[in-house]
């Protein structure tokens, strides 16, 4: 069959079958079909969506698109987290070093930045040296020898996620539940671990921005992964402004540097969140026997000194400068930075999440185009967020550039993303609003903070 007519076959809302997906992904993957045939496959897809049996046989091509990996010569349990992607969400250079100080493996395969949201394999570049494209006989030993290490998709590992994840990112088709799914599983699952913890964000930064969506998207994940044996919980998590205080690649490193040593600077939710994802982690991974408990041990990992160290040492083992970890003047800095002023007096009532993202990545920090690259130093550095108090002429925040232009552009988004007003926001959204897969691994008498 020509792809031609898969793509309408997709586009007319039937439905393919397991051999046409392989054949899609199969020769994608190798390089036979344009990026414009798999735009218009994957722009239909959203579109039209696809079945349980369409999800599923996706999720398998693009795992067997490439080498899956074992550890299991490995003493430990290999635990993992993945985030459906929101802005200023940094947790996983935050979780990798706890959780192996911890004493899980994690053995971790990212996403670059997609649509407005930021990817870890950008974050982690920032450093300098850092290389994200270790070979896979390097991650083997990087984990072995200090328990966590992190790439991004390669020629060998889930190959096919690595091609369309550029593709989408660029052709506005992020935003599907199904095709999240499958991208997020593939690499997920071709990692060799044995539990998962997946933080899937609803709100206005997230891609599925009502909690309905998210829902229906964590139990799509849950249920692929289970099926395949893992044990795995998704946390609903709100994504209704950026996470912690800082949007950029390189800010968001030095953030986490800052948390790493022990500095809690007014990112109350990054620490809350970090703690609530890690103490999942260890409990799939079997170092504690309630949630509880979990907390009090990534909290312990992060004011004894030991996830920096392990940090550190995960710099220094991909090739980066480990000197970072006490001195963040060696990350890259912009050239300007200039305060946006409130223009009233108020309460910060929202920070319209998906506005600060773009603004982020219109400044160079993200890709408009696939061959882009980015601009590690650019970002932005919230000083208020929701529910603060400001009067007109205070900074509510920072905006790091190196281009006049697009500073230009930037400024406008930001102000318009932040809306002020009158009165105090009626309610805070809860950190986390539900945890789906929770009950199948602790019993019925967990309760979720919902
Ligand atoms: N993270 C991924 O790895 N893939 C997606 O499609 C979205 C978030």
């Amino acid at each position: 069959m020509l792809f031609v007519e898969l793509i309408r076959k997709k586009r007319d809302g039937h439905q393919l079958t397991r051999e046409e997906i392989e054949a899609i992904v199969a020769g994608y993957t190798r390089g036979d079909f344009p990026d414009y045939q798999v735009s218009a496959f994957l722009m239909a897809s959203l579109i039209r969506g696809l079945s349980r049996e369409e999800t599923a046989a996706l999720t398998q091509a693009m795992l067997h698109s490439g080498e899956i990996l074992d550890f299991s010569e490995l003493p430990g349990v290999k635990v993992d987290k993945h985030s459906t992607g929101g802005v200023g969400d940094k947790t996983s250079l935050l979780l990798s070093p706890i959780a192996a100080a911890g004493g899980l493996y994690v053995p971790m395969i990212s996403g670059r930045g997609l649509g407005h949201t930021g990817g870890t394999l950008d974050k982690l570049e920032a450093i300098p040296g850092f290389s994200v494209n270790v070979s896979l006989q390097q991650f083997r030993n990087i984990l072995r020898k200090i328990g966590c290490a992190m790439i991004g998709q390669t020629a060998e590992i889930a190959p096919a996620d690595k091609k369309l994840y550029s593709l989408r990112d660029v052709t506005g088709t992020v935003e599907s539940p199904f095709l999240i799914c499958a991208s997020i599983m593939s690499k997920k699952l071709a990692e060799g671990i044995d539990a998962l913890v997946l933080d899937v964000k609803t709100g206005s930064g997230a891609f599925m921005k009502n909690p309905r969506d998210a829902e229906f998207l964590a139990e799509l994940m849950v249920e692929t992964g289970q099926r395949m044996g893992k044990k795995v919980v998704a946390l609903l998590t709100d994504m209704d402004q950026p996470l912690g205080r800082y949007i950029g690649n390189a800010l968001e490193v030095e953030e986490c540097i800052q948390l790493l040593r022990g500095e809690v600077n007014g990112n109350q939710d990054l620490v809350e969140l970090t703690h609530e994802l890690a103490a999942w982690m260890f409990y799939l991974g079997g170092k504690c026997s309630n949630i509880a408990d979990g907390k009090r041990l990534s909290e312990d990992l992060l004011t004894n000194g030991k996830a920096l160290a392990k940090f550190r040492e995960l710099v220094k083992a991909q090739g980066g400068d480990p000197k970072v970890c006490s001195d963040t003047l060696l990350l890259p800095k912009a050239r300007f930075v200039v305060d946006i002023a409130a223009e009233e007096d108020g309460f910060v009532h929202s920070i319209q999440s998906e506005q600060m993202g773009y603004a982020s990545l219109v400044l160079g920090g993200g890709r408009l185009r696939k061959e882009d690259s980015v601009d590690p130093a650019v970002g932005i550095v919230l000083h208020k967020k929701v529910g603060d108090t400001v009067r007109r002429g205070d900074p509510i925040c920072s905006v790091h550039y190196n281009d006049g232009k697009k500073f230009e552009v930037a400024r406008n988004m930001v102000l318009k993303a932040y809306e002020i007003t009158a009165a105090t926001p009626a309610h805070s959204r809860p950190l986390v609003q539900k945890i789906i897969g929770g009950d199948h691994i602790l019993g019925s008498s967990h309760k979720t903070n919902a």
